[in-house]
């Protein structure tokens, strides 16, 4: 069967020993484990030309949010592997990424159609600690419906360790483009209820792996809803108004989304599931909502939700200081906002 590369054995091993031999890469810094946000599009220009300014603007969000928060961040656009084109790009890319930066702690894969809509929420690493995959979905969907949309992999952690090379070693198999993915897509729409009938991909064959090795693997992997580690657009975009009205940037969840992706848009590719004026309009406001909350340090907003022009909310002061106490988020109490 097909392989990411030699079999890696020893990797929690060697690893804590290059750490220690490199006390100025630390895994943890400042208490905080240090992480590496990956994401990344196809190689050559989106069929629509407005889509590569829409990734644009995706990439923007992503650079934005991850200064904010001391992430580092990669932007992939090769393809590592060509038998693992597409969706499937992201496994051999994690895979590098772990080897190459024995000092990052958790790989973050997030796809080029999510976008940050919290720029205040941090992930609560702490609950992680005994765990080395956090994904969200939610555990009725994928134990009891075995469900195709149980987990989303456009926005997951990784943990940089031993077991993490294991998985990736069993995920990517149904992976190789041709007849062993068309033929593993058949596996997983039997399998998985509501699958429509396509080739295998990443999210499903996870969820298979997962429910058909429950306790290899399980023990490990952190299925989370408290808050929108990924957040489908669909139900999402429309209450920005209202969520305004009532609430704050740093709740995550339904309040105040961490994440919001754009699954079946595909304003890059010629092919989606809804009518690409409405995705990108969704995603006009789902950004500008975004920007709102980093251009507010600067003393501007967004005119309105769907336009990229912007107005002066304060005055000019010569006392610019007391500006950045108030509102640059990392100087004043979360949630204050
Ligand atoms: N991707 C990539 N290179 C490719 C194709 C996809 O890096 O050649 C990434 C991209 O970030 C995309 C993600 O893989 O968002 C998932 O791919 P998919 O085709 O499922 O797109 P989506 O569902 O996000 O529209
Ligand atoms: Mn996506």
């Amino acid at each position: 069967t097909y392989t990411l590369g030699p079999k890696i054995e020893s990797w929690d091993e060697d690893r804590k020993i290059w750490l220690d031999r490199n006390p100025d890469f630390p895994n943890y810094v400042n208490g905080k484990p240090r992480i590496l946000l990956v994401t990344g599009s196809p190689p050559g220009p989106c069929d629509n030309p407005i889509g590569d300014h829409y990734l644009l603007k995706a990439v923007k969000n992503k650079i934005d949010y991850c200064r904010l928060h001391g992430i580092e961040i990669v932007y992939n656009m090769a393809h590592l592997d060509m038998e693992l084109a597409g969706y499937w790009a992201k496994l051999p890319l994690i895979r590098k990424l772990m080897l190459a930066h024995p000092e990052v702690e958790w790989i973050w894969w997030m796809d080029s159609d999510a976008l940050f809509t919290d720029m205040v929420f941090e992930i609560p690493y702490g609950k992680y600690d005994e765990y080395n995959m956090v994904i969200h979905g939610y555990p009725d969907l994928l134990y009891n419906q075995k469900s195709w949309i149980a987990l989303n992999t456009g926005s997951f952690l990784f943990r940089n360790c031993q077991w993490s090379l294991d998985l990736l070693d069993v995920w990517a198999p149904m992976g190789p483009k041709g007849p062993i993915r068309d033929e593993a897509g058949k596996i997983l729409t039997a399998n998985l209820k509501g699958r429509p009938a396509f080739e295998a991909d990443d999210q499903s064959a996870l969820i298979y792996l997962l429910i058909s090795q429950k306790d290899t693997w399980m023990n490990k992997v952190f299925v989370e809803n408290s808050y929108y580690l990924h957040g489908y657009w669909a139900g999402l975009v429309d209450q920005y108004e209202e969520l305004i009205e009532k609430y704050h940037p740093g709740l995550g969840d339904e309040r105040w989304p961490f994440v919001t992706h754009f699954v079946g848009c595909k304003p890059c590719g010629s092919y989606g599931d809804y009518p690409v004026e409405r995705c990108l309009k969704s995603m006009e406001r789902a950004f500008n909502f975004a920007d709102n909350q980093v251009i507010k340090l600067y003393g501007f907003r967004h005119r309105g939700l769907l336009s990229p022009k912007i107005k002066r909310i304060r005055n000019e002061t010569v006392t610019p200081l007391e500006y950045v106490d108030q509102y640059d988020f990392r100087h004043s109490v979360l949630g204050e906002v």
